[in-house]
């Protein structure tokens, strides 16, 4: 696919129109080659009431990043129709409600910058226009910034920078490639919601930190609490990095 892209900032307007009036309506659900991140896999495995083991079999397939060692899960698309995504019907998104961050921002692109120094974050944009997507040109009178909020990407901005911020720790801790076992605590921690759950309440996996009760009462029903927690593990154990239990 051939792409331009373009700076712009919040400020700027968006003349940017998707609708299923639109002569290509879902042609940006062909064609995929699109990563998940953990915060996209735990609201899609929800929406669709089924575990991570059984959602990450069914719906995604696994790669390693060859120079890093980091799990990539993408979308197993059909080769049969166009290498559509698995949610994708004739009346648009079936998973709309949790669909995955990217699906949200398209056509724009995030990128992040972190000051080592406070820790702050500093966002940057740019407009992808693919020549099959036509809903560049619409005369909508709308900011970046209130397209975003139409988005409602802001929770999954909030949660995927935490796992650029761990992506950016390994690249100063551990450059090159992770080992077999460090990937797969990547994994499990981050991705295998249900089956990390399973290995802390059924196996004791983290029993040697003594879980604070509360928080071992909070992550038996609470992804979010408990993908926190496997971040903060992963943070342990490939960079030494003390466990906060959240606090
Ligand atoms: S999750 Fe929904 S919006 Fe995203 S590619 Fe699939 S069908 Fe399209
Ligand atoms: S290709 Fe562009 S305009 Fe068409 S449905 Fe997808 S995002 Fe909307």
């Amino acid at each position: 696919m051939t792409e331009d892209m373009i700076s712009v900032r919040l400020e700027n307007l968006m003349n940017f129109n998707c609708n299923c009036e639109n002569e290509c309506f879902n042609d940006c659900c062909r064609d995929l080659n699109q990563a998940l991140t953990p915060y996209d896999v735990l609201r899609l495995k929800n929406n669709l009431g089924i575990s991570s083991p059984d959602f990450l079999r069914t719906y995604t397939s696994l790669h390693y990043g060859p120079g890093s060692g980091l799990p990539v899960i993408e979308f197993k698309p059909n080769p049969d129709t166009g290498y559509e995504c698995p949610f994708v019907t004739p009346e648009g998104c079936s998973v709309y409600e949790d669909r995955p961050a990217s699906c949200r921002m398209y056509p724009l692109a995030r990128a992040i910058a972190r000051s080592r120094e406070t820790g702050e974050i500093t966002q940057y944009f740019a407009l992808i226009e693919e020549p099959h997507c036509k809903g560049f040109g619409k005369e909508t009178r709308q900011t970046i910034k209130e397209w975003l909020k139409g988005q409602d990407v802001g929770k999954y901005n909030e949660e995927n920078d935490k796992l650029m911020e761990l992506i950016s720790l390994k690249n100063q801790i551990l450059p090159g490639k992770l080992e077999g076992a460090q990937s797969d605590k990547f994994y499990l921690a981050l991705y295998d919601l249900d089956e990390f759950r399973a290995q802390i309440v059924e196996k004791d996996l983290l029993n040697e930190f003594s879980l604070p009760e509360d928080l071992l009462t909070k992550i038996k029903t609470d992804d979010e609490v408990l993908l926190n927690l496997g971040i903060d593990w992963v943070k342990f154990m490939l960079f030494g990095i003390k466990m906060t239990f959240g606090e």
